[in-house]
């Protein structure tokens, strides 16, 4: 079969591989009919997380059932699912303790970046590095999905691929975003980063009763993007003193929440291009300080984007003085994900309207070299197998 194979940082590209196989009575094989790309795949191609071995790029995919496992009781050969991106076994302490992606089952081959094991396990993901247990993902023709029965969602037949395929993780992460801080209504959301992750938190701002969702991007076309789909104020950098801006909209106070939908922006040589259209001072964990500082006395900062080092400077004095609530980790897809599909079952969000392109699996490479150099005005590539 087709998939996009990562070989080495900047080498995401098309190979003939050999297809999945049933290995345990609990997995399924899924012919992949939609898969994207996500700004967590970028930390790869970039090597900042790091992957030694080849690897099967994806974690955001969905399709139809091909063949079942004999233990597979829920899912059927022909079905059509979506599937979140933790591997979850939906047996162990934390499964039973709404934490699947702390599961202890699923990450049986956890080491680090030097081979040494790590002395406690997380979940695994789909396709995201032997650190998160080195399993196969989803850009690609097939993909063996494990606990069959635990993670996957039936979609109905009236969804489109386009609007069930954020389920598995971009809509379900900006949601805990906001389910983190627990809105009650009226709520001010400064939510830094308008990339796919961003703009899904702006949508769960608003369905939690948001009363103003403010986007925070250096890129233009992002804020154009924010601005037209879910109708946000916008703040650029470059432009604009971010958190001067944020305390006048805010009465001197602060937004009630702060969302990094950013993460790290590692130095990347080979994004000459973007630094000029960039401004990556602004980013990395600086990020993080406008949060803390745009935050109101007493309100929460939630960190969805991803983060991989140390960081020194932490502003302890400024997080203890204001008494901030700071909420981070990868997204508990499996909490949400049946209030999620209802939303978007019943209409009350569209989540397709971030997609701007759609490309065949073979075109794979250059999905990556836009999404990651922000060209043509890139915010979220669907590949189709
Ligand atoms: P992306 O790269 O498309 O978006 C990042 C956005 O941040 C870009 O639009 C960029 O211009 C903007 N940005 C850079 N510096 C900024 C600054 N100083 N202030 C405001 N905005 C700035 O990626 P994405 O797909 O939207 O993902 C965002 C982050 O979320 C990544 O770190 C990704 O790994 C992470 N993520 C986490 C989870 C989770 O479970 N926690 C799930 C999915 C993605
Ligand atoms: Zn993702
Ligand atoms: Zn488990």
């Amino acid at each position: 079969m087709k998939a996009a194979v990562f070989h080495k940082p900047g080498d995401i590209r098309v190979d003939t591989v050999a297809d999945p196989s049933i290995l345990d009575p609990q997995d399924v094989i899924l012919k992949v009919t939609s898969t994207a790309i996500c700004g967590s795949d970028l930390h790869i191609l970039s090597g900042a997380v790091p992957q030694k071995e080849e690897l099967i790029m994806g974690h955001e995919f969905m399709g139809i059932v091909e063949e079942v496992g004999s233990a597979v009781t829920k899912l059927k050969k022909g079905d059509r699912v979506v599937v979140p991106f933790p591997i979850a076994c939906g047996q162990c302490f934390f499964c039973n303790h709404e934490a699947s992606t702390a599961c202890e089952n699923s990450n049986y081959k956890h080491y680090g970046p030097n081979g040494d094991m790590l002395d406690q396990k997380g979940a695994a993901l789909f396709g995201y590095t032997d650190l998160y247990g080195g399993y196969s993902g989803g850009q690609a023709e097939y993909v063996r999905v494990p606990y069959a029965d635990i993670s996957p969602r039936i979609v109905p037949d009236h969804l489109s691929d386009e609007q069930a395929l954020f389920l598995t993780d971009i809509f379900p992460t900006g949601w805990s975003a906001i389910d983190w801080a627990q809105l009650k209504g009226g709520e001010v959301v400064a939510i830094f980063g308008s990339g796919p992750v961003g703009l899904m938190a702006q949508k769960a701002a608003w369905l939690n009763g948001a009363s103003r969702v403010i986007a925070i991007d250096p890129l233009d076309y992002r804020l154009d993007k924010a601005r037209a789909v879910n109708k946000v104020d916008t703040l650029n950098p470059n432009n604009v003193d971010v958190v001067e801006a944020i305390r006048e909209m805010t009465g001197g106070r602060g937004a009630d929440v702060c969302v990094d939908a950013v993460g790290f922006e590692p130095e990347r040589n080979f994004l000459d291009k973007v630094k000029a259209t960039v401004n990556f001072e602004m980013g990395s964990m600086k990020v993080l300080d406008l949060c803390f500082q745009a935050v109101r006395r007493m309100g929460t900062v939630s960190i969805v984007g991803v983060y991989g080092s140390t960081y020194d400077n932490f502003p302890l004095h400024r997080i203890f003085d204001k008494g901030i609530t700071i909420k981070q980790g990868q997204a508990p897809v499996l909490n949400y994900i049946d209030k999620l599909i209802d939303l978007v079952k019943e209409d009350k969000v569209v989540l397709d309207d971030i997609i701007t392109h759609t490309l065949p699996l073979s075109e794979a490479t250059f999905g990556y070299e836009i999404f990651e150099k922000k060209q043509e005005d890139c915010v979220k590539v669907v590949l189709k197998p």
